[in-house]
């Protein structure tokens, strides 16, 4: 369902049946709509789709002068561990590409051999 700020969310869910205006935010009990604009989920759900990563959402203002924003934090319920970068993962199950991890491209300078 789209938000109020028209990014795809799974968390949103909005009821206008039959002149009904019900909107809320299902990771977010104290939501606004306005939060949905910085939100980081909805790109979050389109990198990163693992269906073992679970996120946890709370509003916190970074300085008194910013408006307040949805900080995400992350964790994986297959590895058991927390998830630092939730766009990727945590390597567990997709594994990234050696040139992201800083392992040796060239097959002749493996440090294993
Ligand atoms: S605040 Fe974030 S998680 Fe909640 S509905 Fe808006 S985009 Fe989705």
């Amino acid at each position: 369902m789209h938000t109020p700020a028209g990014k795809e969310c799974p968390y949103f869910y909005g009821d206008y049946y039959r002149g009904r205006n019900h909107e809320e935010c299902r990771l977010l009990p104290e939501w606004q709509p306005k939060l949905c604009i910085t939100c980081p989920v909805p790109g979050i759900h389109l990198a990163n789709a693992c269906k073992y990563m679970t996120l946890t959402a709370e509003v916190r203002r970074p300085f008194f002068v910013f408006p307040p924003e949805v900080q995400i934090s992350a964790y994986c319920k297959k590895s058991q561990k927390a998830v630092t970068e939730p766009h990727i993962g945590c390597g567990e199950c997709h594994m990234l590409p050696k040139i992201f991890t800083g392992e040796s491209l060239d097959p002749h300078n493996n440090a294993s051999d």
